[in-house]
């Protein structure tokens, strides 16, 4: 969506911040897939209907035979399916993976991503594992690598160099070239932010024609995302095999079905997505389900339970439930995608209630099951998945219940398995529960030295700390950015103190959140969550060269992306005081960094800070 114009690039900028510090767990499961096992009188959804009972043996990754009483060899091991129901392993048909993203999704029975923009370098090298028949715990991912926009257009604002275009004349470079990088298939922005109240630049819809007809030329299909009504007849109209998302800036025309329809297009609704476009954070309701709750990490719980920012303009998830509704009597190909980790999304889970609100616009539970199971793999071309056939991929999810009458029970999770290996989901739950009982033991003990309150006087002529982890230097380098940032204990401080910590240095305007200056953490580590709620605010002085700079806070539960409050920094000592609830309204029990830095807006930096405390 153009609509994440900010809060998406803040989330996707800090959380390469993030990552780049934490070392995310790569979990590469190694195929042993030879053993084959049967499950017996299950409920089966096959991806198209319902079998009452019956049983599926799977040999070698593959689905070797489905029918009532199948007669196995005795060594096969046999799982008892009564009272469950199996369906296809779920595909999401539009996310944006990167970090531990495919592993959360295989958790949630999601065991296909079909990615709309990631780093190309990560793709690739998920590909190549795939290929080498690794990551049996990772869902299989097929991506478009790097998006098509305009100069300056939606894509372009997370910080990662894109190729762009801006004439039909480019469109079969562009496309050859993401070819040559691996892209399943093309995605392509038509959107100039208006639907949000905005501007942006987008591509013309002759560039858009050339670019399909480009992609189709080598076979390649092509998804557009859109940003309102207006410009989905267009580029329907321009050829599009289908829509990343649907709008919500009206409701449908009457023809709008009609003419998806006439074009033999497919719609990715992506509803979670736009019901935090509206407002409402789309994944709340998950983090307090039983089911899903244990396997959510903090930072996945934080992001659920965000919305987007409100747009200046009337947005609203219920005209695209309508839209849905009026596609579906029209049986135009309904495919569900969540574009998580948006705000209010999170990968795997995320695709559960995107089942819910398909079935709440009017799909049965069964047509829901489709539009995550065979739909996708036929409009992609997937032709090995999404159904559960003889010779198909073993790409499996057992749920307690039926989910062909009630959707709720998708949710009710028994078993996943990925070419016949079955996710280890007791474990990455042992693993989250360890996390979280960690994070709150130490968010409950209070370093020695709270108390007092003092931070950082400086004094003793160094940048250390009364406790924590002592001022170092953080920029935005790590994230691929190019400011830069020095420290220097310098004379003169606050108050007729000795000395101060003085910052200098450049942010360079090439990311949108681009950042230099220092950190400090609480705890043994950064990020590491401690409790200095006994404590209700920030308190430093400071002075410079006049500019405006920020204090950024990370909590464990505001999840990767940090709070912020501008200060301005002049040619006199100042005290400023921020409380902790000036930052996303915190009471500071879980804090893991607290920093003083420059940007985004470019150029030098000066400004000092001392007698940092917490009051
Ligand atoms: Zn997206």
């Amino acid at each position: 969506m153009q609509s994440r114009l900010r809060a998406t690039f803040k989330v996707f900028g800090w959380m390469i911040f993030f990552l780049l510090l934490s070392a995310p767990a790569f979990f590469l499961a190694k195929a042993n897939n030879t053993t084959g096992f049967v499950i017996r009188n299950a409920r089966i959804f096959d991806g198209h209907k319902v079998i009452d009972q019956g049983d599926v043996w799977v040999e070698s990754g593959r689905i070797k035979e489905v029918g009532r009483g199948l007669k196995v060899p005795a060594e096969i091991k046999a799982i008892d399916g009564a009272g469950d129901t199996l369906l296809p392993g779920m595909i999401d048909s539009h996310t944006h993976a990167w970090g531990d993203a495919l592993k959360e999704a295989e958790i949630f029975g999601v065991t296909t991503e079909l990615d709309m923009f990631t780093d190309v370098k990560y793709a690739q090298q998920i590909k190549k594992e795939q290929a080498e028949d690794r990551d049996l715990d990772l869902a299989d991912l097929r991506s478009a690598g790097t998006l098509a926009t305009a100069p300056g257009g939606h894509g372009t604002e997370y910080g990662i160099p894109i190729p762009t275009l801006s004439s039909p004349g480019e469109a079969q470079a562009w496309v050859d070239a993401r070819i040559a990088e691996g892209s399943d298939f093309i995605k392509i922005v038509v959107d100039d932010a208006s639907a949000y109240g905005g501007h942006r630049p987008t591509l013309n819809i002759g560039t858009v024609k050339a670019l399909i007809e480009a992609a189709h030329k080598r076979g390649k299909l092509t998804v557009i995302h859109i940003g309102k009504q207006e410009d989905a007849h267009k580029v329907i109209e321009a050829g599009a095999d289908g829509l990343a998302h649907l709008f919500a800036d009206s409701p449908p025309d009457a023809d709008f079905a009609g003419l998806i329809k006439a074009h033999h297009a497919f719609v990715v609704p992506t509803l979670s997505v736009l019901e935090s476009v509206s407002g409402e954070p789309s994944g709340e309701s998950l983090v307090s389900d039983p089911h899903l709750a244990p396997y959510l990490t903090t930072a996945d719980i934080a992001g659920l339970k965000r919305s987007f920012p409100k747009f200046p303009t009337a947005l609203s998830e219920k005209y695209a439930e309508r839209t849905v509704a009026q596609l579906n009597a029209a049986h135009v190909p309904i495919l569900a995608g969540t574009d998580a980790p948006n705000p209010g999304t999170a990968h795997g889970v995320s695709l559960h209630r995107e089942l819910e609100l398909l079935v709440r616009s009017g799909l049965t539970p069964a047509e829901a099951l489709s539009a995550a199971t065979s739909t996708p793999a036929a409009a992609f071309h997937l032709d090995d998945r999404g159904v559960i056939a003889p010779g198909k991929r073993a790409d499996l999810l057992l749920v307690k219940g039926d989910p062909t009458r009630d959707i709720l029970a998708t949710r009710d999770i028994v078993s996943v398995w990925k070419l016949g290996v079955e996710d280890d989901r007791a474990s990455y739950r042992a693993t989250i529960e360890k996390a979280k009982e960690e994070s709150t033991k130490a968010a409950q003990s209070a370093p020695a030295g709270v108390e007092a309150g003092l931070i950082s006087d400086f004094e003793d002529g160094t940048p250390g700390s009364k406790f924590g982890v002592g001022w170092m230097i953080s920029t935005d380098t790590i994230a691929g950015g190019k400011s830069t940032g020095e420290m220097k204990v310098v004379d003169g401080g606050a108050n007729g103190g000795k000395h101060a910590l003085e910052l200098t240095g450049t942010i360079d305007g090439g990311l949108p959140y681009a950042w230099a200056g220092v950190m400090w953490a609480p705890g043994n580590q950064p990020f590491m969550p401690v409790n200095l709620s006994s404590k209700k605010s920030i308190s430093f002085y400071t002075k410079g060269d006049g500019g405006t700079y920020r204090v950024l806070v990370f909590t464990e539960s505001g999840g990767r992306i940090p709070a912020q409050v501008t200060f301005m920094s002049g040619p006199e000592w100042k005290k400023i005081s921020l409380p902790f609830t000036s930052f996303n309204g915190t009471d500071g029990h879980d804090v893991g960094g607290i920093l003083f830095v420059g940007g985004p807006a470019a150029g030098k930096f000066d400004f000092q800070v001392d007698d940092i405390r917490l009051e």
